[in-house]
Order: structure tokens, then C-alpha cells, then sequence
């Protein structure tokens, strides 16, 4: 039985005082779900995380950063080691977020660097994969996300594999207010974990969550996970909201 899972990434978002405003009425309001048995992480900017961190001791919520460098230390001007991370109390880190790929440049070899530092760094990577609009419409949805997935977890043992959780974020949905039906989700969350069967072996694959991504609001939450291979939500401007993203975790619960 996989856990649901709700993630909040704040992006470029928040500033020193509203992202522990954020937390605190998060973690307030969650008091009562967060019982019931779902995972929830936020995930705030690099420069908020310790704060983050502090407010949420002694609640069920977990702290994400939105990247992580493959580096331990060294000469990396301006990255953030999976070490640092950990060392600052922080559980997760996406790794390969659509922004970093299509705003930023990252390829898929610099994203398995990333989600197998996450994972020896102790950390829980979350590996974000999904199609732009032209794919989707040239029918190569299933290609670009089995690339994606095969690529971003080169190497990874099946061992290490437990540690991650997949994000399937299709990019036409991100923060555009387009959502993908559930069946569209659902058609991609399954092709995903039947190919984590392939890679690995079955029982694996039934226990790796995959989340949705793309415009989830508290309107279309329920209707997302209802779906069988829909194992949580990872949200985005519906995050930095405490009552949406609240009624998103209820849904969820
Ligand atoms: C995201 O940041 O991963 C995301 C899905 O954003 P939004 O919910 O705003 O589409």
C-alpha cells in the first residue's frame, strides 16, 4: 500500500517572513490529516529552507530543496550539495523540475548525477519527468518520458531506487491552469510504473510513488488521485496558498 504523497514547491517564491507565515498555518491546519497517513513535504527556496526547517520541527511535514548539486563540495560556485542539504535537516530534493530542464539547460546526464548524489547523500530525490505540448501532439509522450525515466536513473540499483519518487509533470501543464484529465494522467503514471517492472521487478515497482504535476488545484485533487497509479500531487501555485494546499492534502487523505 503506497502512502500518498503531497508536495508543495514554492519556486522563486516567498520571501524571510511569508515562507515561515506559510509554513506555520501549513502546519497548523495539517495537524489533523497529517495523521491520517499522507506524506507531505514543502519545498521552499534554497535561502528559506533553514527557517522552513525550524518552523516545522516537531511536525509531520517534511522539508524538499528544489535542486541539489552531484558534488559534495569543492570549486561548484553558487550549488548546494546533497550534504549541506541534509546537514540543514531537508528530506527530499526534486531533480530534474521542468523549469530546470527547459529554462535552465539541465540534460538528462546531469539529472541522474543529481537524483543518485540525493540519494547516497541520504537524501529522497524526487525525479521529475514529462513531455512538452509538441511532443504530446506527435504521439511521443510514452517515448520522452521512458527516455527520461531510463536516463534519470542510470546506475541506480534497485536498492537505491526505493529512496526516489517520480513526479510524472507534464509541461504543458505546468503553472499554465491546464491540467491534464485524470485518465491522461493515469495513462502515463501506469506506462511509468509497468516500465519500473521492466527495469527493476515488479514488487519495486508497486512500491515507488508517482506523483501528478501541472496546475492541481483543490478542484481537481480528488479526481487526480483517484486514479490507482496516482500516489500523490506535487503542486505549485496552488501550494503557496495554506487553504488550497490544505483541501489538496485532505483530498489526498
Ligand atoms: C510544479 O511546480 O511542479 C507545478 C506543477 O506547478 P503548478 O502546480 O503551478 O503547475
Amino acid at each position: 500500500m503506497r502512502k500518498p504523497f503531497i508536495a508543495g514547491n514554492w519556486k522563486m517564491n516567498t520571501d524571510s517572513r511569508t515562507s515561515v507565515e506559510l509554513a506555520d498555518a501549513i502546519a497548523a491546519a495539517s495537524l489533523t490529516v497529517a495523521g491520517q497517513g499522507v506524506t507531505i513535504a514543502l519545498m521552499p527556496p534554497f535561502v528559506y529552507l533553514q527557517a522552513v526547517v525550524r518552523t516545522l520541527s516537531g511536525s509531520h511535514i517534511a522539508v524538499g530543496a528544489q535542486d541539489v548539486y552531484y558534488e559534495q563540495n569543492g570549486a561548484f560556485t553558487g550549488e548546494i550539495s546533497a550534504s549541506m542539504l541534509k546537514d540543514i535537516g531537508c528530506t527530499y530534493a526534486l531533480c530534474g523540475h521542468s523549469e530546470r530542464r527547459h529554462v535552465i539547460g539541465e540534460m538528462d546526464e546531469l539529472i541522474n548525477k543529481k537524483v543518485t548524489a540525493a540519494v547516497n547523500g541520504g537524501l529522497l530525490p524526487v525525479l521529475c519527468v514529462g513531455e512538452l505540448i509538441e511532443q504530446r501532439r506527435a504521439g511521443k509522450t510514452a517515448e520522452v518520458v521512458t527516455g527520461q525515466m531510463k536516463k534519470g536513473l542510470a546506475g541506480l540499483s534497485g536498492e537505491k531506487l526505493s529512496a526516489v519518487t517520480i513526479a510524472y509533470e507534464p509541461v504543458w501543464a505546468i503553472g499554465t491552469g491546464l491540467t491534464a484529465t485524470a485518465e491522461q494522467a493515469q495513462e502515463v503514471h501506469a506506462l511509468i510504473r509497468k516500465l519500473l517492472g521492466e527495469m527493476y521487478d515488479g514488487r519495486l515497482a508497486e512500491e515507488i510513488r508517482i506523483l501528478y504535476g501541472g496546475s492541481v488545484k483543490p478542484a481537481n485533487a480528488g479526481e487526480l488521485m483517484s486514479e490507482p497509479d496516482v500516489d500523490g500531487l506535487l503542486v505549485g501555485g496552488a501550494s503557496l496558498k495554506a487553504e488550497d494546499f490544505i483541501t489538496i492534502i485532505k483530498a489526498a487523505a
